[in-house]
Order: structure tokens, then C-alpha cells, then sequence
């Protein structure tokens, strides 16, 4: 049996006016979380077709004008990840294919960002890769002259992002390791910078790549996200164990919608919560997908006619029958 619940949203009256939630009463199935409004800007289009037009020795050259470097390429371990039905009526699918892109910053040393200091940039940039392949770090490096490298293998699991979450429209994805592809600028992001720290070559760089991945996968322009919106912490329940790129990621720039504005699955599906420590790290622009999460679960807590802790316990109690699923 179910039940319907038609919920008025008078904030974001502007996206949409109501929104229809089907609650499952299965004795033993948790209820599903109530679905956020999305932002209009994160409306899909699809990616052009991006193919390989040569193989030299280790390059590979795209019809995008996508070019990756090949000889830091090593493998770790195949991908295969459980995708959980975000409305908890079917078992989770397992899946081989990524479904997202996570974008991350290497937090590492910078030289200055000029001519005179080439040999130091190059330098910089080569021991990184050596460390971020040691560690099967990343799928792909982008230097601060914007090459792309391929570090870990696009079949293969890297270790990236650590506990983190995601979800869009139909599935939740717990722990992206696994399910999605991280990507790293070899750039510092300071707590509520505005600008992007990355070079304008990166950018370009990030936009191709992005375009060449999404067009290989089918990936929604809705999962490619940074690291500081997926990032959880388990021991705390809070979001944002990780705040690389938690503010100034420039979406557009890389032909993305602003994804910031997405209210943050962590908070709105798996009950965690968002610090002040948090907030004071997040530019504006993600301030708002926080808001949205939080207001999504003060309407779903209503929804149930229950308290937003209670309603919380409930998502935070998903969030570890989800884990036990994947352990
Ligand atoms: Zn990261």
C-alpha cells in the first residue's frame, strides 16, 4: 500500500509549487527521504560525441581536442559499486560503469605561476604524480599547464574521495570510490574563495575532459560534483570531512550547470549535518545547496508529522542500512 503526501514548498515556489512524495509503508523498508526540488539550471543536456582520433606511444588525441598523457597510467582494482533506488522500493542495482565525476583540488605545493619558475613548476608537477599514483589517488591529474594525465585506470576503483555521498533523481550512491571518477587540479583552494585557484589552461583542460567522460559514460551533468559536497565525516555525522573545492569550482566554465545550487544529498537523504566550521568553509554559492538540503528536510520531517531530530535519526538510520548493504 501507499501513501501520498502532496506538500506545498512556499520558499522555492518559484522552481515549483508542489511536489508529490509516495511513502511505502513495507513494515520493514525504511520510508524513502523526500526528494528536494531541483535547481532549474541543472536540466539536462546531453554532452556531443567525443571520440579517440589517434593513439601515439602514450598520448591519446580526442576529437574535442582532448589530449591525455598515458604514462603514469596504473592499475588497482576493477570497478563495481551497489546503486541504492533512492525511493527504497527495489533492491540496489550493481553497476560497472561510473556514474558521476568528482572534481578535487591536490592541496599541494605552489610555485608561482610564471615563467621563470618553469623548471620548478615542472618539477613540482612530476613528483606529484609520482605520490598521486603511489596512493591510486586520482583517474586523472590535471597539471597547472592544463595536461591531463591518466593515473589510475577508467575501469578501475581510485581512492579519492574517501566516505562520501551522492545521489541524483532516481539512485543514491554511497562511498564514490567506486562509483565515480575523481578528478584533481594540481591547485590550493583557500576556505571561501570566490575565484577558481585553478590556471585558465586547467579549466579548459577540465571542460574537454569532462566532455569526453560524459559522452564515453552517458554521466548526468547533475553528478559531477566536487569534493566538498560529497564528503562525510561517519564519526561525527557531519558533512565535509574534505572541503577541496568548496567554493569557486567554475561549473560553467567546464560546461556544467552550477551544481552548488543542488541541495546536498548528504544532508537531505542520509541525515547528516552541516557545521558552522563547514559553512564558514563553503563559498555562497554552495551555502545555497546546504539551505536547500535543510529545508528539505524540515518539509519531509513535516511530511511524516514528525520532529526534523527524529526525521533525521530515520535518514541517518538509512544511511547505515545502506552501509551494511555495501560491507
Ligand atoms: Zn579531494
Amino acid at each position: 500500500m501507499a501513501r501520498f503526501v502532496l506538500l506545498a514548498t512556499a520558499g522555492l515556489a518559484a522552481l515549483a509549487s508542489v511536489v508529490l512524495m509516495v511513502t511505502s509503508t513495507h513494515a520493514e523498508v525504511l520510508p524513502a527521504p523526500l526528494q528536494p526540488i531541483r535547481p532549474a539550471a541543472v536540466a539536462e543536456a546531453p554532452p556531443p560525441k567525443v571520440w579517440v582520433v589517434e593513439k601515439s606511444g602514450p598520448e591519446e588525441i580526442y576529437s574535442n581536442g582532448l589530449r591525455i598523457d598515458n604514462r603514469y597510467v596504473v592499475s588497482h582494482y576493477p570497478r563495481s559499486y551497489l546503486a541504492f533506488p533512492a525511493d527504497h522500493r527495489a533492491p540496489p542495482v550493481r553497476r560497472y560503469d561510473p556514474a558521476g565525476i568528482v572534481f578535487h583540488t591536490t592541496e599541494s605545493h605552489q610555485a608561482p605561476f610564471e615563467a621563470d619558475h618553469n623548471d620548478l613548476l615542472r618539477r613540482i608537477g612530476e613528483s606529484l604524480l609520482d605520490y598521486v599514483q603511489r596512493r591510486f589517488a586520482y583517474h586523472f591529474l590535471i597539471d597547472r599547464f592544463g595536461r591531463v594525465y591518466r593515473v589510475v585506470a577508467e575501469g578501475d576503483a581510485a581512492d579519492h574521495a574517501g566516505p562520501s555521498l551522492w545521489a541524483d533523481s532516481r539512485w543514491l550512491y554511497v562511498n564514490l570510490n567506486r562509483s565515480f571518477l575523481g578528478i584533481s587540479f594540481e591547485a590550493r583552494t583557500e576556505p571561501g574563495q570566490t575565484e577558481s585557484g585553478a590556471s585558465p589552461a586547467q579549466v579548459r583542460a577540465a571542460a574537454i575532459l569532462t566532455e569526453m567522460l560524459r559522452s564515453r559514460y552517458g554521466i548526468p551533468a547533475a553528478n559531477c560534483v566536487t569534493h566538498a559536497q560529497v564528503s562525510v565525516n561517519p564519526a561525527n555525522m557531519q558533512v565535509g570531512y574534505h572541503t577541496d573545492w568548496a567554493s569557486g569550482f567554475p561549473f560553467e566554465q567546464v560546461g556544467l550547470p552550477n551544481n552548488y545550487a543542488q541541495a546536498l544529498p548528504a544532508v537531505w537523504a542520509f541525515g547528516f549535518l552541516a557545521s558552522a566550521d563547514y559553512r564558514a568553509a563553503t563559498g555562497e554559492r554552495l551555502a545555497e545547496g546546504v539551505d536547500r538540503a535543510e529545508e528539505t528536510v524540515r518539509a519531509g520531517a513535516q511530511a511524516e508529522k514528525s520532529s526534523v531530530p527524529t526525521y533525521r535519526k530515520h535518514l541517518q538510520e538509512g544511511y547505515r542500512q545502506r552501509l551494511s548493504e555495501l560491507n
